[in-house]
């Protein structure tokens, strides 16, 4: 899979891209990341690629040139599945999504930033628009990161049990069991004893019990 992240602050993906599972995915060349400096594309002498916007509300816009520029030169390369837009008002994301992006080749996601991006820049280039829920952060790069997160722990082979993502919360509209690791007791507080026990059947059963009051409980409160 491909992912071209287009991003006026590209610096905030460094950290997040050089640990964990992700950076396991990109140098068993699983995943390929770009990231696109926005203000590598502006035509401005200072960069520039945000402007005030009309209207008079307060607060900068991402200008269409640069964002226009960059997915061109983009599409050109390759064709992309989908063409992402992070929005505070996009569709949820949820592990449904997730799990059908995850079998995409090529998808490209643009960040917004400041009040957002000029609206012709979501009406001619964007296939969809998702937010990581009804709130809003200052950036698309976070959202991003969740996004691209979620997407790439799914592919095969980038887990190390690949059977573990199988099991997580959401992948069968199921909640996760409670997990214990050692010790067997902590200040009086214990590890169930069937986890202890041996037993696989009744260790799977207990597990399905857990899983099926948890989703009960997550369904009551949403
Ligand atoms: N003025 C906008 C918010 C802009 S926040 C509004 O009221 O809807 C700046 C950028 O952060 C957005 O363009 C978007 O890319 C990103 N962003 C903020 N909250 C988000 C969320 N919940 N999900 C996805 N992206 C979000």
């Amino acid at each position: 899979m491909r992912i071209d992240i287009i991003s006026a602050l590209p610096s905030l993906f460094n950290s997040l891209f050089s640990t964990s599972i992700l950076h396991r995915a990109i140098k068993k060349n699983i995943v390929k990341i770009q990231i696109h400096d926005l203000r590598d594309y502006s035509e401005n002498k200072h960069k520039k690629i945000d402007d005030y916007s009309y209207g008079g509300e307060a607060g900068m816009v991402l200008q269409i040139e640069p964002i226009a520029k960059c997915i061109e030169i983009l599409k050109k390369k390759r064709n992309y599945d989908t063409i992402i837009y992070m929005s505070p008002d996009g569709n949820i994301l949820n592990q449904k999504k997730c799990n059908e992006l995850s079998q995409k080749k090529n998808i490209m996601i643009l960040c917004g930033r400041y009040k957002g991006v000029d609206q012709r820049v979501r009406d001619i280039f964007i296939d969809q628009e998702i937010s990581i829920g009804n709130y809003v952060v200052s950036g698309g790069e976070i959202p991003a990161a969740a996004l691209c997160d979620s997407i790439i722990r799914l592919i095969p082979g980038v887990m190390n049990n690949e059977s573990s993502a199988l099991f997580d919360s959401f992948q069968d509209d199921l909640i996760a069991p409670p997990v214990y690791t050692r010790p067997e007791e902590w200040k009086g507080h214990k590890v169930p004893s069937i986890l202890l026990s041996g037993d696989k059947k009744k260790i799977v059963e207990w597990n399905e019990k857990q899983s099926l009051k948890l989703t009960k409980k997550k369904n009551k409160k949403d």
